[in-house]
């Protein structure tokens, strides 16, 4: 019986809902075995990590086990680099394959008996066709194929053939061993694959073991049968090779026992997902190797990119990237993801996880005229507004400290509640100071601004319960650090780059800024790694690579709430417009 709504109302994504059903009905003796199949070819993606937290999930829901194998079949794009990045990649993000690491070279020598037993039972032949004739051939959707002339070649001409061209004898490219199943199916992929070709060329595990290698269709299924894995889960680009996949372990199924090679005992079944888009970002390790080899970023660790390794050291967390990948959910639908779907996730997890601190990215003067000169002291800050636990600290506070630039306006637009000439702020932790008159430089701009404070709002209430509308993070001068900030934009500054021209053009070339800003004095003391929130522009996380002791690198991982940032928009928008040019001057023209 079928029942559509019950996957739904059990809260079960439609492979979980699949897997249940296989269990009760105790297909593959109840076990669950899926398989994580990389190719070493690039770094892992965001894409990547919705795959693995999807396999890994899957084996560790269900008490069965999940794979590592890497797609090795291609010795002319794969390196040894890219093995050991993925490795770490998967671990960092949480997941373990226990001694279940495998590779499809692994099984080179088996993949190549199955060709010989394919040959004997008339179901694959050696074709001297070139590639571009077989393309040919092959016809289209709409063209049927038309056979390969040397598609009747007799048993034994074919088994000398594959044999020779394991042993060298022909140049790269004179043959391909093909699959015999049906030139005029109305699916392109059954028109007689090719599963094996020629190619010189050093592999990172065989080194010249072999100069033929298989390709992806027949070396997957295989290796899939050979781990006995149960789910063997994929993208939805996939699905027209599901016949195929199921064709070649058919075949293999019927291998007479006392042959050079036994049948291979896995009954995989292939399902497909479909793969994850996310906007402003391109995920084909074509196009993240072309950005890395022409220096459009700095690696593949670039905190730009999407791969897992540029995402953790810009800040992510592990935790942060597995609840985006299970809110993105798995599903049949080809859709689009924002962007923002992965802030959100990663924004929710800094919240809790990340302390407070101060710190100003574009550095305001003021000069406190009533404060005392010389004098000093030190005001408690919370460290966390949601986490009380976690205390206060002591922040110095002073006769002149930093304002951001764009907290303060001499002329401020209609809802500007931040400093503004006559008007009371709320210093964070520290006094109400009210705006008494600005100081400009010869060509007019405001460089500094002159406050005066009421002592008797130490620690930022008032008394009398007079109300200020804005609350400003600030730093004291005296006792400032300098802090290295970088503040990255989108690496694409269109929803999907490369749409209808080279993707490169798409590229943000305002993607990276570096500022030196003001922080309180504990900053310097940070570690790399150590994530804090400052205050009203962000989370930041200490570089693991460019940090050196004393002397953090701050990546800001992502802007504050969207609602916040429109927030400013909205203030930078009715400034340019109600204002006009004289205070768009000021905005630029203050001392950076
Ligand atoms: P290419 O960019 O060369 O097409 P690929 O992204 O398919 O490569 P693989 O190494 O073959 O890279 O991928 C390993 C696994 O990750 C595959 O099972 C693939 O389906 C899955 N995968 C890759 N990209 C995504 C994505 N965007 N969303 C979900 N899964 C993905
Ligand atoms: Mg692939």
């Amino acid at each position: 019986m079928t029942d559509d709504s019950k996957p739904a109302a059990q809260g079960l994504n439609f492979i979980e809902a699949i897997i249940e059903a296989d269990r009760e009905s105790a297909k593959h003796g109840g076990d669950v075995v899926t398989r994580f199949p990389p190719e070493p070819n690039g770094w892992l993606h965001i894409g990547h990590a919705k795959s693995i937290a999807l396999n890994f999930g899957l084996g560790l829901k269900y008490g069965g086990r999940t794979h590592l194998r890497f797609d090795d079949t291609n010795p002319l794009t794969e390196e040894v680099e890219y093995v050991e990045a993925i490795q770490n990649d998967i671990k960092w993000l949480g997941f373990d394959w226990g001694k279940h690491l495998y590779f499809a070279s692994d099984y080179f020598e088996k993949m190549y008996l199955y060709g010989e037993e394919l040959i004997k039972m008339g179901k694959a032949y050696v074709c001297s066709l070139s590639g571009d004739e077989v393309s040919e051939y092959r016809g289209d959707f709409f063209k049927p194929g038309k056979d390969s002339p040397y598609r009747e070649r007799s048993i034994d001409e074919n088994l000398q053939m594959f044999r020779d061209m394991r042993a060298g004898k022909f140049k790269d490219g004179a043959h391909t061993l093909r699959l015999k199943i049906d030139m005029a199916s109305g699916n392109p992929t059954m028109r007689d694959p090719p599963c094996y070709r020629i190619r010189r060329a050093t592999h990172h595990r065989t080194s010249d073991a072999w100069c033929i290698y298989p390709l992806y269709d027949y070396a997957h299924c295989i290796s899939d049968a050979l781990e006995n894995i149960t789910h063997s889960i994929c993208t939805l680009e996939f699905e027209s090779h599901r016949p195929l996949y199921d064709w070649v372990l058919e075949q293999l199924r019927t291998i007479p026992p006392g042959a050079p090679v036994a049948a291979p005992t896995g009954q995989p079944h292939q399902y497909e997902f479909s793969r994850l888009k996310l906007n402003y970002t391109v995920m084909s390790k074509r196009k993240l190797l072309q950005l890395v080899t022409e220096k459009h970023v700095s690696g593949w660790e670039d905190p730009r990119m999407l791969t897992l390794a540029g995402l953790r050291r810009r800040g992510y967390t592990a935790e942060s990237l597995r609840a985006f990948a299970t809110s993105v959910g798995v599903t049949k639908n080809d859709s689009w993801t924002d962007m923002g779907v992965l802030e959100g996730a990663i924004r929710e997890d800094l919240n809790l996880r990340a302390p407070r601190a101060m710190c100003v990215l574009r550095p305001l003067k003021i000069v406190i005229e009533n404060y005392p000169e010389g004098e000093q002291e030190t005001v408690d800050v919370q460290n966390h507004p949601l986490k009380p636990e976690l205390g206060t600290r002591k922040v110095p506070f002073g006769r002149e400290i930093y304002i951001e630039q764009e907290d303060f306006q001499e002329v401020p637009p209609k809802g500007f509640f931040r400093l503004q000439p006559g008007k009371e702020v709320r210093l964070r932790g520290a006094y109400f100071v009210k705006c008494e008159r600005v100081v400009k430089d010869a060509d007019g701009a405001v460089v500094e601004v002159r406050c005066s404070y009421d002592p008797s709002t130490r620690g930022g209430d008032s008394p009398d319960g007079r109300k200020v509308k804005g609350t400003l993070h600030w730093v004291a001068a005296a006792t400032a650090v300098d802090v290295d900030i970088r503040l990255f934009d989108r690496l694409f500054s269109v929803e999907q780059p490369g749409t209808d021209r080279d993707f490169l053009l798409d590229l943000n070339p305002h993607s990276l800024e570096t500022l030196q800003a003001k922080g309180e004095p504990m900053l310097a003391s940070s570690s790399s790694g150590q994530h804090f929130q400052f205050e009203r522009t962000g989370y930041f996380f200490a570089d693991p690579k460019d940090s050196k002791p004393g002397a953090p690198v701050w990546n800001r991982v992502v802007g504050l709430k969207d609602s916040w940032a429109k927030e400013q928009r909205a203030d930078v928008r009715a400034v340019g417009t109600a204002q006009g040019a004289d205070v768009r001057a000021v905005g630029t023209a203050q001392k950076r």
